[in-house]
């Protein structure tokens, strides 16, 4: 038996206990955008917040791609979500590659080279990452003004999340500055 097969078994014992009240609307509170990674799965708890509160977009990465700003503007202008937010983390398995040596290795490996440049979203550092899914998002026409999009990267060794601020350079900037102040007094 595969593990689909599996899945498909276990979901008849799962429909004996499943809340009918779900058939409803959806009605989601919150947009949050994520990694595939299976670590991240467990959102209710890792936030606390309920399943049904969350509309969960995941991407590798995450990566804010065309298709994520239109599950984000579909969550916030249709379906009621009233904030967003980017949870990257740390050890991503798409920090272990990079999408030129992944579409070399590929065309090498299959003798077909024709979907390269394939994107595949790799990317460095992911609190850098968080900051450019954000400014991605805050720039689009269709995501109100008035929708907060907060980015955090989840600590996979402590369970904790840090915000990480969308422009660094303008807060430096007043840190630096409150910093010579501080030691003039
Ligand atoms: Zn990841």
């Amino acid at each position: 038996m595969s593990i689909i097969d599996d899945a498909v078994m276990a979901n008849r014992n799962y429909a004996k206990r499943h809340d009918r009240r779900l058939a409803q609307r959806p009605a989601p509170k919150i947009a949050v955008v994520t990694c595939m990674d299976p670590r991240l799965s467990n959102l209710p708890e890792i936030l606390g917040l309920p399943h049904a509160d969350i509309d969960v977009i995941r991407t590798g990465g995450p990566a804010v791609t065309e298709d994520v700003l239109a599950e984000l503007v579909v969550s916030t202008r249709v379906l009621g979500s009233r904030e967003i937010m980017l949870l990257d983390h740390t050890g991503c398995g798409f920090t272990t590659f990079t999408d030129d040596a992944l579409n070399a290795k590929l065309a090498a490996a299959t003798g077909d080279a024709s979907p390269t440049p394939m994107r595949f979203f790799s990317y460095d550092d992911p609190e850098e990452h968080t900051r450019e899914q954000i400014r991605k998002v805050r720039a689009h026409p269709w995501i109100a003004k008035d929708v907060p999009v907060r980015g955090f990267v989840f600590d996979m060794e402590t369970g904790l999340l840090s915000e990480v601020d969308a422009a660094p350079e303008r807060a430096g900037a007043a840190k630096r500055d409150g910093g010579v102040s501080a030691m003039d007094r």
